[in-house]
């Protein structure tokens, strides 16, 4: 199944398209990297995704269905937002029994083995933790609600080198060993490159290419990182790979 598909998708602030004519098939079982500058119009794909922003065009499906369709269909997209947005004057336990009340799927047992495997104490009041240690909590709690689809707004961003690595190789474990499809979005293309099999790049509100990082780096001779940077600097509106070429 595809996870997800968007139509003629656009959504406009007052006069300004922040994404506009996105059509996209993302197929399932991917970790689908989402590039492109600052503005691009990323977020806005991400939240329609997830049915926190509503269309003014066009349509999504996510796993078959409308995105925010039914509290069934919420309770299999897990959606961390960018700065993972968590309580810092709560203790970890309790942050993670606030996330527990607030979902129905919820897995505690794995929540509390992640957390332990990742050395971080519950005790500890969240504002104290590490920026590496927070967006694994973060992670940890995305992936608590044993969700089909996780998507990530630039988790990597306020990480060293090491936690990103940490956390892609996370992300990494949850696809492959739960079989969880994974879309993040990432300024950060040298380690996208490690894990991506999925690419799509995005610049002024318009997607430049979107296909299978292994079909597109057979048709490039090119890595994920110079192909991306291709279409990049091309910024010539298309939706297709031959865009660049
Ligand atoms: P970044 O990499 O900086 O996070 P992005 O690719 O995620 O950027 P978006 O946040 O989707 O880009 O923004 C795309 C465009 O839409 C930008 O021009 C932005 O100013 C505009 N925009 C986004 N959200 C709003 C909003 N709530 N109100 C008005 N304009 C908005």
């Amino acid at each position: 199944m595809n996870v997800i598909e968007t139509n003629s998708l656009g959504r406009r602030y007052r006069r300004t398209w922040a994404l506009r004519d996105c059509t996209l098939t993302i197929p399932g079982g991917h970790i689908v990297a989402l590039v492109g500058p600052n503005g691009a119009g990323k977020t806005t794909l991400l939240t329609m995704a997830v049915g926190l922003t509503r269309p003014t065009q066009g349509t999504v499906t996510v796993l078959g269905g409308e995105p925010a369709g039914s509290p069934d269909a919420l309770d299999r997209i897990a959606f961390v937002a960018q700065d993972a947005p968590l309580y810092r004057n709560l203790p970890v336990a309790d942050m993670l029994h606030v996330a527990r009340n607030l979902n129905r799927r919820w897995d505690q047992r794995y929540a509390q083995a992640r957390l332990d495997r990742l050395g971080i104490p519950p005790p500890q009041k969240v504002g104290e933790l590490s920026g590496g240690q927070k967006a694994q909590l973060a992670l940890t709690i995305a992936l608590s609600r044993r969700p089909s689809l996780l998507v990530l707004d630039e988790p990597l961003a306020a990480l060293d080198p090491v936690a990103r690595d940490d956390f892609l190789t996370s992300v990494v474990d949850a696809a492959q060993g739960e079989g969880i499809s994974v879309v993040l979005s990432s300024h950060v293309l040298a380690e996208l490159e490690r894990v991506a099999t999925y690419l799509v790049v995005l610049t002024r509100g318009e997607i430049r290419v979107a296909g299978m990082v292994r079909e597109l780096i057979g048709s490039h001779g090119a890595g994920l990182e110079e192909i991306a940077l291709r279409y990049l600097r091309a910024g010539v509106p298309s939706s297709r790979t031959e865009a660049a070429e």
